[in-house]
């Protein structure tokens, strides 16, 4: 077919490809130094944290004051090495009991952490978070879900996401939070908790007291891109595998969950439409079964930000951001993003309907961007 000059001038080529699927399981991320500020310290969440952490056996450092210090390197590309080897325990800051929307994938954002230990090379945190990549987790969880309330409606169901800043599922063998925080949603009555991940760790969750309040989704792309982008996650059919288990009723062993799946970044490398068969092929053996799904699909976007901080951290990053190639699109502030042209968007789009149209009837799609 032809294809569009986005398409056509994708930087992958299909020499690297061909091969079985990956499928390997994410290695649980153990950080080579975890540092705790004192205010962490004074919080029962912050203490629960330092008996997981000790018991793995890693080093624990106590800072003397609540500032994280010491973390920059020669340059960007040693802080950030520095960085995603650090795990820091701290407080959220005042500020961030202050709850911003997030459409299209929820009404409200709020965090349990922030940094992410994955090395994919378009990572959604480039440009979003200031400073060193260090992975922040919050020990003051209890009045961070406290806050919470205030921020439902009495009479439809209030969604909040807690997977914007981090990928939750990556350290909660190190913090428990993502556990805590269902177990909280299973006892409102109108909020829905919505988190993603590209890890596989699941089992813990199996059997928490969720009562269908939580949304657990899973974050996949065609092998190809991932394998190629998405360093230290578990590989797509891990991930799968990881979704069916969610979803699967406790009845046989899985968690019952409603679920999702998050297709993206979404980029029409050259034979795309048989990469995504391929990845639509795979999601439809996991998920064999009547469950309640959702899908959510993104495009490939970058801004000027997040272009530079991608290659800082990663100077041999083959990902196409080529702004040549790419369409501007504004928004209300003023701030641009460079997305794939409008003919070549109406193809993807159609493609992935068309898919999930005919495999997943019932379904839905919640947003295509
Ligand atoms: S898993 Fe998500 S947050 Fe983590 S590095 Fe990858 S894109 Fe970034």
């Amino acid at each position: 077919m032809s294809l569009p000059t986005a398409i056509a001038n994708s930087t992958i080529s299909n020499d690297v490809i061909l091969s079985e699927p990956s499928t390997h399981k994410a290695r649980l991320w153990m950080p080579e130094r975890v540092i705790f500020t004192p205010a962490a310290l004074d919080e029962p969440w912050g203490q629960q944290i330092l008996s997981r952490v000790r018991s793995l056996n890693l080093p624990v450092e106590e800072l003397p004051r609540n500032r994280l210090t010491g973390l920059r390197g020669e340059n960007e590309r040693e802080t950030y090495d520095i960085s995603k080897r650090t795990l820091a325990v701290v407080t959220a800051p005042p500020s961030s009991f202050k709850l911003s929307p997030i459409p299209p994938s929820a009404d409200w954002q709020f965090h349990i952490a922030e940094g992410c230990p994955a090395h994919c090379q378009y990572c959604y945190l480039a440009g979003s978070l200031s400073g060193p990549p260090v992975i922040r987790v919050f020990a003051n969880l209890p009045q961070i879900l406290d806050n919470l309330v205030s921020y439902e409606r009495p009479s439809e169901v209030t969604t909040f996401e807690v997977s914007c800043y981090t990928d939750p599922l990556g350290i909660e063998h190190l913090t428990g939070s993502l556990a805590e925080c269902i177990r909280y949603f299973g006892n409102r009555e109108n909020a829905q908790l919505r988190w993603v991940s590209k890890f596989d760790g699941v089992s813990e969750l199996l059997s928490l007291p969720h009562n269908g309040r939580t949304r657990c989704r899973i974050s996949v792309n065609a092998a190809l891109i991932s394998g190629k982008f998405e360093g230290g996650t578990a590989s797509v059919s891990s991930r799968l595998q990881a979704l069916r288990r969610l979803a699967l009723p406790q009845s046989q062993g899985g968690g019952g969950y409603p679920v999702g799946l998050v297709i993206a970044p979404i980029m029409p490398i050259e034979d795309w439409e048989l990469h995504y068969t391929r990845l639509f092929d795979d999601i439809s053996a996991a998920l064999d079964f009547d469950c309640d799904l959702t899908f959510e699909l993104i495009s490939h976007r970058f801004t000027p930000g997040s272009k530079e901080v991608l290659m800082q951290w990663y100077p041999h990053n083959k990902l196409d951001m080529n702004e040549e190639n790419r369409s501007v699109k504004r928004n209300k502030f003023g701030g641009i993003k460079y997305v794939y042209d409008a003919d070549t968007m109406k193809k993807l789009r159609r493609f992935f309907e068309s898919q999930i149209a005919e495999r997943f009837p019932v379904a839905k799609i919640l947003y295509w961007t």
